[in-house]
């Protein structure tokens, strides 16, 4: 029988379904079950492809491209990797990473909702600690080396980022990582924090739906809106800090400060 391009013999397409590709990520901690690499491609293993009639998400895993490759090329049996997946490295350590490639000539690029920042070294920093940093190439050649720390609504941890590591989490409801894109949600449809690279020149915030403190940080593509103040639109170029929210170190930004929030600031400094 002559199969068709893309299906097996039961004609079932390499495609996997979205809500199945899901559930595998749940299972197995959204990594790489080997080594626990955020970049992944998906797996059958028990059955295989050939012999699959349905994408069974419990016959399905995840595999970073290397670890896929030792697979396919047959130096690493199915039987071991049906051994990682009961216990996959991420949800040993709660932890996917990878890193980004920011070998940028200048300042990569960070947009955040409709605020831009270009030769920016602080584009966005709520009560003086930086949500988004990038520090200067440690040698000559080197790259841009970008930080930070991005939370949920309720202030929960969902991706942080040190010297160009990222590092998401897999206690998150999901973690979506493909063709740029790391999209992590709290819930169907509910996504707190869509960002997406350009490599090497930019990094682009497209959702949030952040808490830190009392600051309500929130993004689409198009507008910023902290704490119901929407900004859409902006450029912020050569600035050492872009957007600086609640302040000690600019008195003149803490003017508008109500006693609320000057209270509970105290509160978090005492
Ligand atoms: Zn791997």
């Amino acid at each position: 029988m002559e199969l068709k391009p893309g299906f097996n013999k039961h004609g079932l397409s390499r495609t996997i379904p979205p809500d199945v590709k899901r559930q595998v990520r749940q299972r197995c901690g959204f990594g790489c079950i080997k080594c626990g690499c955020g970049i992944i491609q998906y797996e059958h293993v028990d059955p295989e492809f050939h012999e699959a009639s349905v994408h069974d998400p419990a016959s399905i895993v995840t595999l970073c491209p290397t670890c896929h490759a030792n697979v396919t090329s047959k130096f690493w049996s199915k039987a071991t990797i049906k051994k990682y997946a009961e216990n996959p490295a991420c949800l040993q350590t709660g932890v996917l990473k990878h890193e980004f490639d920011f070998f940028s000539d200048s300042y990569p690029s960070i947009r955040i909702g409709g605020v831009t920042h270009t030769n920016c070294s602080t584009p966005i920093e709520v009560f003086d600690r930086p949500v988004i940093s990038i520090k200067p190439p440690e040698t000559k050649g080197g790259p841009f080396r970008i930080s930070g720390t991005f939370c949920d609504r309720f202030g929960a941890p969902t991706l942080k980022i040190v010297d160009n590591e990222w590092i998401a989490y897999s206690d998150s409801w999901d973690v979506e990582v493909s063709a740029g894109k790391i999209i992590i949600r709290n819930g169907p449809g509910d996504i707190v924090l869509k960002m997406v690279v350009d490599p090497p020149n930019s990094l682009s915030v497209e959702r949030l739906k952040m808490r830190m403190g009392f600051v309500d940080i929130e993004a689409t593509a198009e507008k910023l809106v902290i704490n119901g103040n929407s900004f859409v639109g902006l450029l912020f170029d050569g600035c050492d800090v872009g957007l600086s929210i609640y302040s000690l170190r600019r008195p003149a930004f803490n003017e508008h400060w109500s006693p609320l929030a000057r209270f509970i600031r105290a509160q978090a400094c005492a």
